[in-house]
């Protein structure tokens, strides 16, 4: 498979260039360039084989023989090492619980994936040592630095925000050992961003080492997060249409979904669920695409305005917003609607859920007054723990604490604490 950039302004490109890469040389997001279409006969089966083979199926057709079957299998092996329950709440509503994974959000799929990719590329890409260089809002940083603990040789640099993330998020990032330098930015999310732009650009840091991103726009983190709506099909026991709901934020999640539809998946429809940073409700009613400023929810994993991935998902509908309205809907929820559910959802299901994943059952729920003959799935992103003291908050109770949590609680966070790009430039050019 052969990689074009959304901007049309850079040559297709191999599936390792695009990991290597995460954007295109004219700055645009990669996309397959060809279309897959998945059997009759293979999706038919999917009830009865596997999860890796499944996986393997789905996957194989966007890598082609960059890498050998056998390490696919295992890279594959690697992601998808934890379960992925589909909880029934109520009448055909089910929760794909996705947080059971290392850092406890759906984003350890994806990092696990692109890591395992990057180790494998490494070799032929550079002599220098790798330095993953990242700016987190939260999830991410966690995730990606659990991904990496196993390829050594990668160093691992999180940049994140200042008391602008909870206390088990700093903890993920703050507590892995030497191959993580986590840097605390006096400043927000944007800045932290804006420091990675920076140091991407800068010739005298790339001339001395090896920078690549993980961005969630990777082709490498995108695409495995098909495997789950595969896999939560698999767990469905009847005909009924499906329908997912998918909290929201910088839409990648629901782009995967869209596209395991496209190859034949048979899901009847999305639902975008997001809090008051509301661009693609908003989108979907007006046709018009403009974001204001992004503004802080508890959900803040999905505090974005303006979503990376939403051009991928006008690519598969051809730019199309009939096509798009028939195929996605869009809801958004503010933060006391937010806590009045957990609170609900607690009290009288006995079933507890962060605020991304109780944004995604409200939106199910906003839909399903119009059609309810169906399976309505929505995704639990991340576990309450993240979120403890909101939560806690909301429910008057406190969040029983996994065993993995507990473990890094007692760590001492090791960090650096920086203000501005020169502090981080001096940080990175004394490492190699
Ligand atoms: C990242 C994240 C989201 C948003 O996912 P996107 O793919 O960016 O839309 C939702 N919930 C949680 C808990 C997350 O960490």
């Amino acid at each position: 498979m052969k990689y074009i950039s959304l901007n049309h302004n850079s040559g297709p490109t191999s599936f390792k260039k695009a990991v290597i890469n995460g954007l295109a040389p004219d700055k645009g997001l990669y996309f397959p360039q060809e279309e897959v279409k998945l059997s009759k006969g293979f999706i038919e089966s999917i009830k009865n084989i596997d999860d890796t083979e499944i996986c393997y199926e789905i996957i194989k057709e966007f890598i082609g023989d960059e890498i050998p079957k056998n390490k696919l299998i295992e890279v594959i092996n690697n992601t998808i090492s934890f379960k992925i329950p589909l909880k029934k709440i109520e009448k055909s509503i089910y929760s794909l619980e996705l947080f059971h994974g290392p850092t406890l959000a759906f984003k350890d799929v994806g990092a696990k994936f692109m890591a395992s990719c990057l180790d494998i590329f490494k070799d032929s890409y550079t002599s220098k040592k790798i330095t993953v260089l990242v700016a987190t809002s939260g999830d991410t940083g966690g995730a990606v630095a659990r991904g990496f603990s196993d390829t050594k040789d990668i160093n691992v640099c999180i940049l994140y925000p200042k008391g602008k993330i909870s206390k088990v998020q700093e903890k993920q990032i703050t507590t892995n050992g030497s191959y993580v330098q986590a840097i605390e930015v006096e400043g927000d999310f944007d800045l932290c961003q804006s420091m990675v732009k920076r140091a991407f650009s800068d010739e005298e840091v790339n001339r001395k080492i090896a920078l690549t991103s993980a961005n969630s726009i990777n082709v490498a983190r995108w695409l495995p997060q098909m495997f789950y709506f595969f896999l939560a099909y698999k767990k469905i026991k009847n005909t009924k249409r499906n329908v997912f709901s998918v909290p929201s934020g910088n839409f990648g999640n629901i782009c995967a979904g869209i596209l395991a539809k496209s190859m034949g998946l048979p899901i009847d429809h999305f639902i975008a669920s997001t809090n008051i940073n509301d661009t693609i409700p908003r989108y979907i009613k007006d046709g018009i695409f403009e974001p204001n400023d992004t503004q802080a929810t508890i959900s803040n994993a999905m505090d974005v305005s303006d979503p990376s991935n939403f051009i991928r998902i006008q690519k598969i509908f051809n730019n199309d917003l009939q096509k798009i309205r028939k195929n996605l809907s869009g809801y958004s929820f503010n933060d006391q609607k937010t806590k009045e559910t957990i609170k609900e959802l607690y009290k009288s299901k006995k079933y507890l859920t962060c605020p991304h994943s109780a944004i995604g059952y409200l939106g199910l729920k906003e839909y399903m007054v119009n059609d309810d003959k169906i399976n309505g799935i929505f995704i639990s992103t991340a576990h309450s723990i993240k979120f403890k003291d909101v939560v806690e908050d909301i429910i008057n109770s406190e969040v029983k604490c996994p065993n993995s949590i507990k473990n890094i609680l007692n760590r001492e966070n090791e960090h650096q604490s920086i203000e501005g790009y020169d502090e981080l430039k001096e940080i990175l050019l004394k490492r190699d």
